[in-house]
């Protein structure tokens, strides 16, 4: 047996004896649907630095002053987004659910856990595909057939000779202005506060679980990257999935679609 075979042991049997498990996925979980984690090589935020277009006062100036590398931006972000399907992990830990008690909480926003089928989702950085005004009132939920048609709205007004007004026009079901102000997809950018309710669910949940499992993300954006400590606060085992993982009881270096539908295999759901 190598030394990941015993750690999926170890890992199954920690999930058998759970009775409150919560998942808590980051870009990782995702970069096998298609959608690029933004730290590792060739990241998003190598071509797009964050403090330029990840902030709301970054994005407004950026958008003021070079327009079209707004509308670039959005595009190379929004692309493999409007592209994505769950992968295998996604569809295992929907089968968990029906044999114990998980809640997950994800710091991505693209609804992927939900399209799967997951129901108990916290998406702590908030969703691309809910449309919200600045206060966060509801304006609209979005599908992602509709978001694949804004990002190839998007690419055509770049390719052609009227780029801007074209791209207005295709950015209207994401970004604009109604009675009740600017609205916007309800994404938490850097330095703006976390979504709510999810961050208290998220934590309330965390602090309950006898069992934390952890999937593709680096633990380098926080208050996110304090869950962690809260589940060990207590005393809850933790067990990481990542390829390059280093922290954790139980460490499974490996990717989100091979080593979770295998875990959960092992685990007996
Ligand atoms: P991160 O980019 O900081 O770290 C990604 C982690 O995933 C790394 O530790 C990497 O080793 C690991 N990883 C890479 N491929 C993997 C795979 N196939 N399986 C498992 N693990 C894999 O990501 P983060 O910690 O989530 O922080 C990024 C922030 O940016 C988050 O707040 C998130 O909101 C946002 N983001 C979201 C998406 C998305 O919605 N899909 C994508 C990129 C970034």
């Amino acid at each position: 047996m190598n030394q990941l075979d015993t750690w999926l042991q170890r890992a199954a049997e920690l999930v058998r004896n759970a009775q409150e498990i919560v998942v808590f996925t980051g870009a990782g979980m995702s970069a096998e649907s298609g959608i690029p984690t933004f730290r590792d090589a060739g990241g998003l935020w190598e071509e797009f630095p964050p403090e330029q277009f990840a902030t709301f006062a970054g994005l407004l100036r950026t958008a003021s002053t070079r327009p079209r590398e707004f509308v670039r931006f959005l595009a190379t972000a929004l692309a493999p987004i409007a592209a994505a399907e769950p992968h295998a992990g996604y569809r295992a830990l929907v089968q968990l659910e029906k044999h114990s008690s998980v809640t997950i909480v994800t710091q991505n926003i693209d609804g992927l856990h939900q399209e799967a089928g997951s129901w108990q989702v916290h998406e702590i950085h908030g969703s691309l595909l809910e449309i919200t005004t600045r206060k966060g009132q509801f304006v609209k939920r979005l599908t992602r057939k509709e978001l694949r048609g804004i990002v190839a709205a998007l690419q055509t007004a770049l390719d052609s000779s009227l780029a801007l007004p074209r791209s207005l026009l295709a950015l209207r079901k994401l970004i604009g202005a109604n009675v009740r102000g600017i609205y916007r997809p309800n994404v938490v950018l850097f330095g703006e506060a976390m979504a709510e309710p999810a961050w208290s669910h998220a934590l309330a949940a965390v602090r309950e679980c006898d069992l934390l499992l952890i999937v593709g993300t680096s633990g380098e954006v926080w208050p996110a990257a304090s869950l962690p400590q809260e589940a060990r606060a207590h005393g809850a085992p933790i067990i990481t999935i990542d390829p390059d993982a280093a922290r954790g009881d139980v460490v499974l270096r490996g990717t989100a679609a091979t080593i979770l539908p295998r875990l959960l295999s092992l685990a007996g759901v």
